[in-house]
């Protein structure tokens, strides 16, 4: 799920808004405005209904975001990247980046949001009784109880013990305490989750049935929701678990063809790019050190009678931090967004300041398909069967995918990073 816009930043934090959390908010100002306060206030108009609804669901809103900054925060503490979180159609998520590093770091990220709901609804609760003490109009009381009450089933209802909910998350936590194996107990975890989506479905249908139109859709797209992400959960944890101890050296690409970054456009084309496979490559400076990341898209941007002059070393994009990682890094360690590959092109694996080989799209589902098959990737193996490039440079530099054929067997990015708030 991509954020349509980012809001800004908390505590480093991005937070992003999916266009769908419209559709939410519309619902939360129908319910207060139109189901709630004529019933609970009706003395007041239908103005204030409105305005009084609008206002409950940007605290609804806020409370969700709470929830989800708890978990972010608390995963924080613990070394995990947690860097964004978006707010949709169906709550939130925190996309962790990694994976928790102890059962214990796990029980307390996943308990740390639905905590937070639940705080925050005794809170609400206690405002809306002190609101009552003091005679406050009515409309004010209704909308904090009514926020004390969505928060408390916020916080209730991610309790529930399938993951990818809260409560999931706690179990799978358990289980890996007891067992020791953390993707047996995810494995467990997910598949709890799939029978509890299940059940919401055959509750949403039940309520259609019996006339609650919005509750029943609502509760069983929650369902459905819920059984895809516990069934993709189920089928990354297996691959994750039949790619265990496979090294970045396993599965890249060695050698890598790699541009000169005071080359001009016209040596690079004329020596490497007509002869070499691939699109992506990168450069590196005099010392051999890789700086930025050149695809021959950023070439064709170049006017044809400044390629002659113009310099690699400003095409590109410079290397992301994250953009690299070492030839012992584990492949089912690496960062969500690293793992996943779309999108970033190509991994490089350096090793003493060096470029040593590039893992891209292709050696990932090379490596998932062959994990598949009942084997494993090893060093020495990673050849595409490419032909070698003639650029006097030996080995053979990754290639990414064209779109499209993405995602056919690359498993979905960690969904055990990401966790719907509901
Ligand atoms: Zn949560």
């Amino acid at each position: 799920m991509k954020p349509t816009f980012t809001l800004g930043r908390v505590a480093g934090i991005s937070i992003g808004v999916h266009w769908s959390v419209l559709v939410m908010m519309l619902l939360v100002t129908e319910i207060v405005a139109v189901a709630i306060l004529p019933v609970q206030a009706p003395t007041t108009s239908a103005a204030v209904d409105w305005v009084a609804g609008v206002l409950a669901a940007v605290t609804f809103l806020a409370s969700l975001l709470a929830h989800e900054l708890a978990h972010a925060v608390v995963a924080r503490r613990y070394g995990m990247p947690a860097d964004r979180i978006t707010l949709w159609l169906l709550g939130g998520f925190t996309e962790l980046g990694t994976n928790p590093p102890t059962p214990r770091a796990a029980f307390l990220v996943a308990g740390a949001g639905p905590a937070t709901s639940l705080v925050l609804g005794a809170a609400f609760g206690g405002l809306a009784a002190g609101a009552a003490l003091l005679s406050l109009p009515i409309v004010l009381r209704e909308v904090l109880t009514w926020l004390g009450f969505v928060n408390a089933v916020l916080g209730i209802f991610n309790l529930l013990p399938g993951a990818p909910l809260d409560g999931g998350r706690l179990l799978q936590a358990g289980l890996w305490k007891r067992s020791g194996d953390r993707d047996r107990a995810a494995v467990s975890a997910a598949r709890a989750g799939r029978f509890l989506g299940m059940a919401l479905i055959a509750l949403g249908v039940f309520q259609l049935v019996a006339g609650q139109l919005v509750s029943g859709l609502w509760l069983a797209l929650i369902g459905w929701f819920l059984v895809m992400s516990a069934m993709s959960e189920e089928s990354v944890t297996g691959l994750r678990g039949r790619l265990t101890g496979v090294r970045l050296r396993d599965v890249m690409s060695p050698a890598p063809v790699t541009a000169p970054s005071w080359w001009t456009v016209d040596t690079f084309l004329e020596r490497v790019a007509e002869h070499d496979h691939h699109r992506t490559f990168p450069v590196v400076d005099m010392e051999g050190r890789p700086v930025r990341v050149l695809s021959l898209t950023d070439l064709v941007r170049v006017p044809e009678q400044t390629r002659g002059t113009t310099k690699l070393a400003d095409l590109g994009r410079p290397l992301r931090p994250d953009g690299t990682a070492g030839p012992e890094d584990l492949l089912t360690e690496l960062p969500a967004g690293t793992w996943q590959l779309s999108g970033r092109g190509m991994l490089l694996v350096v090793e003493g300041g060096h470029v040593v080989g590039i893992v891209n799209t292709h050696d990932v589902n090379r490596a998932v398909e062959l994990a598949r098959l009942g084997h494993l990737p090893r060093a020495g193996d990673g050849s595409s069967g490419e032909e070698p490039s003639q650029a006097g440079q030996s080995g053979q530099p990754g290639r990414s995918r064209p779109p499209g054929q993405e995602g056919q067997s690359t498993p979905s990015p960690y969904v055990p990073g990401q966790r719907p708030g509901g």
